[in-house]
């Protein structure tokens, strides 16, 4: 899909320098009241070539490619002394698009006689190809797993999901953590049961009805009283089977939320799906972190990427503003440095976000501008951020074939 994003506003990046061309502009009047005023300066076309040579110098802030190498430069509209060039990034989430805008203007701005640069933007989001793999359409499916239960997994894939939507993207959220599904709360969906078409299983949608997120859980399709299923030869056929029948359409994202830990089900789903990666969630205490460890390896055993670590209830800043870091601070930020994994961010503890994800509202903690909004946000760009650089540095993901015995 690819998504228009808002038009250019005409800020100037920092370090924009008006009086530069104000003043070059008067310099050149100046000169010409006393020579001959200065048509080349003023009717000098702009190069079309000069404007791609200068764009190529232009170089993507985390891929670290030139931009034009990497057919992020759809056009470079030339019009008296104006440029207009129309960058598609590879999300809507991008983390780096004023730096993109930065960059572009100055490059463009040096090329002889430009006058004015404006940059547009669009998003493209490019992924793994599913085609061979049971999820035809989803372009990237995004793990969220954990060392064990109640590190706030959850709460992070739905934020995950819903900031991605948030940012413009199609998004699905498909609950996996068959022993304790959360989803359906934290989505407000409750017990519904699905709607079929033909065969296969219609997610349900929640959020604006122009982009909504797309939701999915195992905890609609089997009841819990049928849990034994999840043990034994069994699981495997039967998450196979449901991930082939939910009608997902077209994806940019899919974020999973995994079990806690490193059982069969995290296990078949890893290995069922083309992953593009996962993201572990841990708190920031040595006990938690143990776990996230041993997480971190199952994946990387399983051939997935680590997209990144999260490290949740990081803090806890009271009403008169004191930091209590109950679990410790930081801990998962030094395990993601000591294991080579990106670390996405914090989040602190915040009752608003317990008090939300209960009402079933998963855009309200990543609405507004509060310290949560803020650290959700951040985590959810960054790991886009993550996302794109591995589609487009490292080969497509496969399904790893692993037979599960019990
Ligand atoms: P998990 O999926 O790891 O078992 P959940 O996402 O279900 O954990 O979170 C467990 C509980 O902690 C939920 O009630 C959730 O609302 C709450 N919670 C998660 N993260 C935070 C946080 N940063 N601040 C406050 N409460 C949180």
């Amino acid at each position: 899909m690819t998504i228009e994003l808002p038009a250019d506003t005409g800020a100037k990046p920092d370090g924009w320098d008006d009086k530069r061309q104000s003043a070059g502009g008067a310099a050149a009047w100046a000169i010409g009241f006393w020579i001959w005023p200065d048509k080349a300066e003023q009717t000098m076309t702009v190069n079309h070539d000069a404007v791609w040579a200068a764009l190529k110098t232009v170089q993507d802030p985390e891929i670290f490619k030139d931009i034009v190498s990497l057919n992020m430069v759809k056009d470079a509209a030339i019009s008296g002394g104006q440029v207009t060039v129309s960058v598609e990034l590879t999300t809507p989430a991008c983390p780096m698009r004023d730096r993109i805008r930065q960059d572009v203007t100055a490059a463009v701005s040096g090329v002889p006689g430009v006058t004015e640069v404006k940059v547009s933007f669009s998003a493209n989001v490019r992924g793994v190809d599913q085609a061979k793999n049971l999820l035809p359409g989803v372009r990237n499916v995004i793990a969220v797993g954990a060392g064990k239960g109640g590190v706030g997994k959850s709460t992070m894939a739905v934020s995950i999901a819903a900031g991605l939507s948030m940012q413009g993207a199609k998004v699905g959220l498909l609950d996996g953590d068959v022993y304790g599904p959360s989803i359906p709360t934290m989505t407000g969906l409750g017990t519904q049961s699905p709607a079929l078409r033909g065969e296969q299983i219609v997610p349900f949608r929640v959020g604006p009805a122009a982009n909504p997120l797309r939701v999915m859980s195992i905890g609609f399709i089997v009841p819990k009283e049928k849990a034994l299923i999840w043990r034994g030869p069994m699981v495997h056929g039967v998450i196979r089977q449901f991930l082939e029948q939910v009608l997902w359409e077209e994806l940019d994202y899919l974020v999973v939320d995994l079990p806690p830990g490193t059982g069969d089900v995290s296990l078949t789903l890893a290995q069922s799906i083309g992953l593009t990666g996962a993201v572990i969630v841990a708190t920031p205490q040595e006990v938690a972190l143990m776990d996230a460890r041993r997480a971190v390896r199952m994946f990387q055993q399983l051939g997935v990427s680590i997209l990144g670590v999260v490290e949740n209830m990081s803090a806890f800043i009271c009403e008169h503003g004191t930091q209590y870091d109950i679990f410790g601070r930081g801990g998962a930020r030094t395990m993601a440095a000591e294991m080579g994994l990106p670390f996405l961010g914090d989040v602190p503890i915040d009752m608003s976000i317990r008090k939300q994800s209960d009402a079933g509202d998963p855009f309200a903690n990543l609405a507004g501008d509060s310290p949560v909004a803020r650290s959700l946000t951040s985590i959810v760009q960054n790991l886009a951020g993550q996302i794109s650089i591995r589609n487009l540095t490292r080969p497509a993901g496969k399904a790893i074939k692993l037979d599960i015995t019990a």
